[in-house]
């Protein structure tokens, strides 16, 4: 709270009263904060990739190369951390792209069975590393107003995620339906769950239930983030469920196109 005091003073220099002025800037004090965070978070970010970069290729120029074992090992590193920075970069264009007053999407009457469909094929590698199952329910056409390449982008998002927080083998389901005024996508997986009070917060740019397994997983962290600001640019609805060592279900509500 900034608090600011005047005397009043009347025409013939007496003293009438004091005009106070409080000025609560809790609000603006947290918005700076936030934004001194998330500066803090992308350095840190991009400097443990670099670092990791430029030391392994010092060790190289110092000799390391005649190994070729050793070459190849340090430049498959080198390879995996320059894309980790790539992906981050692209990330973060993406959500200050998406913050921005302003951001448009194009919404057209379009099919969340086919942006399901759509995303299944984006999302095939991992799932295949990781010998996974996806099972879809989707027996009615649920038609909603979206941006099919963003809803896309959602969902390969939160397919992604669930194929990442379980183990090898496990089996995620992909059920489109409706529910009153709205096209539903559910993603349930059989992970590793979020612990109550931490499902809020994982929506937070950067924010990781466990940092060291999120970021060896590939991740950048800005996922969640990303998904939150489409699917608020939709009138939409985002509700998780999760339980520890069970899993998590992330419920997706886009508004339904009309005539349904
Ligand atoms: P990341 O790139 O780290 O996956 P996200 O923004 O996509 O970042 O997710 C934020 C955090 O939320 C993750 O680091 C992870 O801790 C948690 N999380 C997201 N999805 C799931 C899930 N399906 N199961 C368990 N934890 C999850």
């Amino acid at each position: 709270m900034e608090v600011y005091g005047a005397p009043v003073i009347g025409e013939h220099g007496h003293w009438l009263g004091v005009v106070i002025v409080m000025h609560d800037i809790t609000e603006l004090k947290q918005l700076e904060q936030v934004r001194k965070d998330f500066v803090a978070n992308v350095s840190h970010e991009l400097r443990t990739p670099i670092t990791s970069i430029k030391g392994f290729s010092e060790t190289l120029i110092d000799g390391a190369y005649k190994d070729e074992d050793t070459l190849l090992s340090f430049l498959d590193i080198m390879y995996k951390e320059s894309n980790r920075l790539q992906m981050l970069v692209q990330d973060l264009l993406e959500l200050s792209k998406i913050e921005r007053e302003g951001f448009k999407i194009d919404i057209i009457p379009t099919s969340l069975n086919a942006i399901v469909r759509s995303s299944i094929e984006m999302a095939k590698m991992p799932i295949e590393q990781k010998h996974m199952t996806l099972k879809v329910t989707d027996d009615e056409e649920v038609i909603v107003l979206g941006d099919a390449n963003r809803l896309i982008q959602v969902a390969v998002n939160l397919i992604v995620n669930a194929v990442t927080y379980s183990l090898d083998y496990k089996t995620v389901h992909i059920n489109v339906t409706k529910h009153n005024d709205y096209g539903v996508m559910e993603v349930i997986d059989e992970g590793i769950g979020i612990q109550k009070a931490e499902i809020p917060r994982v929506f937070e740019r950067f924010y990781r239930v466990d940092r060291a397994r999120s970021r060896n997983s590939g991740g950048t962290g800005l996922g969640l983030a990303i998904v939150k600001h489409l699917v608020e640019a939709h009138h939409g609805k985002i509700i998780v469920k999760s339980q520890e060592g069970e899993g998590t279900t992330i419920r997706i509500l886009i508004p339904l196109a009309k005539e349904q």
